[in-house]
């Protein structure tokens, strides 16, 4: 039986259902990666992408086996594999959202006439979609209750398999030369100056992310409950973009992370908290797929302005968004973290969502874009659930209508200025009562949207959706809630 593993986001080798099994019940093992060029999320996500390859290519070479790395369109590649490698089964773990969620349908196709069975393995979450519903069998969509029902189902969890040390025969077929090389593709985002700029700032791969938890899990997982909020900090695991990648399982850090009934599971429960919170958003996306392009509460579908009638002075303002020149500094600082790290801290990206939204009110879906280039750790499930969060169109609404004060948020957030200073170095003369506010550093750009103006203009929108909405709750004007 020669089986191949389809690998999607689960870039590790162990706590790997698909690859454990085929490995104990097969004579031959072929492990693939597919790369489409024209399909990825966006270059620092592939930037990311090319070397956690290169380092799982080393991590299969150190355990005497081989990893192939295909480019090309799926479909075409992945049935010419099938059948110039006299393919039996293909095994692969279930993901969500583009590319895969397409592909894993044309894989079907082709599976289907060449009758080659193919077979999912199950999800990268702590449990599967279809185990966290309500008292009537639908999904939850507001988190509270979510999470407490998965957290009172986590005695379920299975325990992995022990890690395979040997991966000799995903070495029994050769693999062709061309697909031992990193994707053309990907080599030459490697090269790109903006790719490894970004990069400098990471340790990729399995074995840095479990180094990561570790580091986290013994010293900053304490101070988790204040220091998150903190921009200027570094406290939170930034273990987003090996999650994404699945380099770390997200049920192997509950098991690394037990026993959660410990007097120092309070703690942790706080961090889990958070990570349920990417359980949640991977939820919605399964049980509501079209939410990846479309807003989740319908009523806001033309709220914002839409893609097409984005007009010279929009895309300025847009431009201006992107490149950290707004005016407002807490907003450009964000900018700037992410161009230079591909990673942002995520109060800020609630205040840069915020603003693109709710104060210039542009498209979420713009946002979206910007993100899926710039962040390492952009993500289908997490960056919509963010995304449409903030701009008051997704799940888990009610009861408040969030509008953030960007600089009350600076001020509170960032009271010494620290990640002022170190993201805008023309503001680091400024004392930690000057530098928040536009109007008291004189030698900083004029916002270009002026806060107070934008705010009444989009709750006046809010309140015309409102009385053309049907639906709409009548409380709504008493939960609008500044903050
Ligand atoms: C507008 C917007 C866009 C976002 N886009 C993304 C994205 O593309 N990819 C992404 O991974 N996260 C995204 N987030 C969520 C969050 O900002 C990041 O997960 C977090 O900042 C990553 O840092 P960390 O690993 O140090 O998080 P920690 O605080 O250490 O949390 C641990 C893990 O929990 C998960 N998590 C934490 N907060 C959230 C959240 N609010 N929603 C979903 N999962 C969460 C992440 O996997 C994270 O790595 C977005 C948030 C907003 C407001």
């Amino acid at each position: 039986m020669r089986t191949l593993v389809w690998l999607q986001r689960e870039l590790r080798t162990q706590h790997h259902s698909a690859l454990e099994t085929a490995l104990a019940t097969s004579d031959e093992v072929i492990v693939v990666y597919f790369h489409d060029p024209k399909q990825t999320l966006g270059d620092a996500n592939s930037a990311w992408l090319a070397r956690s390859l290169q380092q799982l290519q080393q991590d299969f070479q150190s355990r005497k086996g081989q990893l192939w790395l295909i480019e090309g369109d799926f479909s075409t590649q992945f049935k010419s594999v099938l059948l110039n490698h006299k393919i039996d089964q293909v095994y692969y773990t279930f993901q969500l959202g583009a590319p895969f969620s397409n592909w894993q349908q044309q894989a079907l196709q082709v599976c289907q006439a060449l009758k080659i069975p193919l077979r999912p393995f199950d999800t990268e979450n702590w449990l599967p979609y279809n185990q966290i519903l309500n008292g009537s069998g639908l999904p939850y969509k507001v988190f509270t209750p979510f999470y407490k029902s998965l957290m009172s189902k986590i005695s379920l969890l299975e325990p992995f398999n022990a890690p395979v040390e040997d991966l000799q025969k995903t070495r029994s077929v050769n693999c062709p030369d061309h697909f031992q090389s990193l994707p053309k593709d990907l080599q030459d985002l490697s090269n790109q100056s903006w790719a490894n700029k970004i990069l400098q700032h990471w340790q990729v791969g399995e074995a840095q992310a479990w180094l990561k938890l570790d580091d986290f899990v013994a010293s900053g997982i304490e101070n988790y409950d204040v220091d998150r909020d903190l921009p200027a900090k570094h406290g939170t695991s930034q273990l987003s973009a090996h999650l994404h990648f699945g380099e770390i399982h997200s049920r192997a850090i509950l098991f690394a992370l037990a026993p959660l009934e410990s007097p120092r599971g309070q703690i942790i429960h706080i961090w889990l908290r958070q990570l349920a919170w990417r359980e949640f958003a991977r939820s919605i996306l399964w049980h509501f797929p079209t939410s990846e392009q479309a807003p989740f509460q319908s009523k806001f579908a033309n709220f914002y302005t839409e893609l097409n009638d984005f007009d010279e002075q929009q895309d300025k303002i847009y431009q201006a968004w992107c490149q950290g020149r707004t005016g407002i500094p807490i907003i450009d600082a964000g900018m700037k973290q992410l161009w230079e790290t591909g990673w942002m801290h995520n109060r800020v990206r609630m205040l840069v969502a915020s603003w693109l939204t709710k104060n210039a009110n542009i498209d979420w879906r713009l946002g979206v874009d910007w993100f899926n280039n710039t962040l390492v750790d952009a993500d289908p499930a997490n960056n919509i659930l963010g995304w449409q969060w903030v701009a008051g169109c997704g799940v888990d609404a009610a009861p408040y209508y969030r509008l953030f004060n960007p600089i009350r948020q600076s001020e509170k957030f960032d009271a010494q200025g620290d990640y002022l200073r170190h993201w805008l170095p023309p503001l680091a003369k400024y004392t930690a009562k000057q530098i928040h506010m536009p109007s008291n550093v004189p030698d900083y750009p004029k916002p270009i949207i002026d806060l107070t103006l934008s705010r009444q203009a989009h709750l006046a929108r809010r309140q015309q959706l409102k009385a053309s909405s049907s639906t709409e709750k009548s409380a709504l004007d008493e939960c609008i809630t500044i903050v």
